[in-house]
């Protein structure tokens, strides 16, 4: 216990208490951490202000993270309490609904630009805007998933989002690693969340998982919690760039053997 102690870290992309946001700002309190929590727009503000008021949150702040003055908002209101940000998580995507069912080659050029904008470029906003705040050594930690690497029904854009976010993640590592300042990204298995309600046949997918996955089980958000330990925490002090699956191992398997 302890992990965290002393750190102080923004964690954007809290929508609900199913949030992977959530799960993970919960454990870097645990850890000892002093957390900022964004959410988007103020019809999120009636659920997510009572859970920064339950963690304990030193602000809990609205941010459109694709428009660049709110990020600079958000980093202006922690430089008024810290002296520094030790840690930053963008676990942010969208993608309009009527792109993640179908034919990718039907995506429209708009909705393309969307997904990339939200779930790609607001990454890379955080990092040049955070920058000049960031303390030496400390970690960036943004959300993927295996569709980035593998065709998954209905992800459609969100596969082609992903796969450039993990490129992303790499082209930060060099922009940010000088001060010893670390990207990474967590691939999550599928989890029942707010962002996964838009995907088609989402259960499926989860099933498939379950029955398929080395551990023969899907993962919580709590896992993803503990694991983002990891890259937040000096323990991945030497690790950057770097894509880690938490995924009860499912990204290993090709076809299962039948061992029943
Ligand atoms: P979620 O809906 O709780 O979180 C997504 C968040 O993105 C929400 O808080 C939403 O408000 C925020 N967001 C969307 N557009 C935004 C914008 N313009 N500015 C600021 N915030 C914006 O769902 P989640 O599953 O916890 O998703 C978090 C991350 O984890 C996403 O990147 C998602 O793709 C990724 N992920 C999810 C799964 C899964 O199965 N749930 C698996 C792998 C990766």
């Amino acid at each position: 216990m302890g992990l965290m102690k002393g750190k102080r870290g923004i964690i954007f992309g809290v929508a609900n208490d199913r949030s992977i946001a959530w799960s993970i700002a919960e454990v870097c309190k645990r850890e000892g951490a002093e957390i900022g929590i964004t959410y988007l727009g103020e019809a999120m503000a009636k659920r997510v202000v009572p859970l920064g008021e339950k963690l304990g949150a030193a602000f809990t702040l609205s941010c459109d993270a694709t428009d660049d003055a709110e990020i600079q908002a958000v980093i202006d209101a922690s430089a008024e309490i810290w002296d520094g940000i030790d840690f930053i998580v963008h676990s942010v995507a969208y993608a309009k609904k009527e792109e993640l069912k179908g034919k990718f080659y039907d995506t429209s050029k708009e909705g393309f630009q969307l997904a990339m904008t939200a779930s790609v470029y607001t990454l890379i906003s955080i990092c040049r805007i955070a920058e000049p705040r960031l303390t030496d050594g400390a970690g960036i930690l943004t959300m993927s998933y295996l569709g980035a690497e593998r065709v998954m029904p209905h992800y459609n854009v969100m596969g082609v989002a992903k796969a450039a976010l993990e490129a992303s993640v790499r082209y930060l590592a060099v922009d940010m690693g000088q001060r010893g300042i670390r990207v990474n990204g967590i691939s999550a298995g599928p989890i029942r969340t707010l962002a996964a309600a838009g995907i088609s046949d989402f259960k499926e997918i989860l099933n498939w998982n379950r029955d398929n996955a080395p551990m023969r089980r899907n993962i919580s958000q709590q896992e993803v919690g503990e694991s983002s330990l990891l890259f937040l925490s000096d323990m991945g002090s030497g690790v950057t760039g770097e894509i880690m699956h938490v995924d009860a191992g499912y990204h290993v398997v090709g076809m299962r053997a039948v061992d029943e």
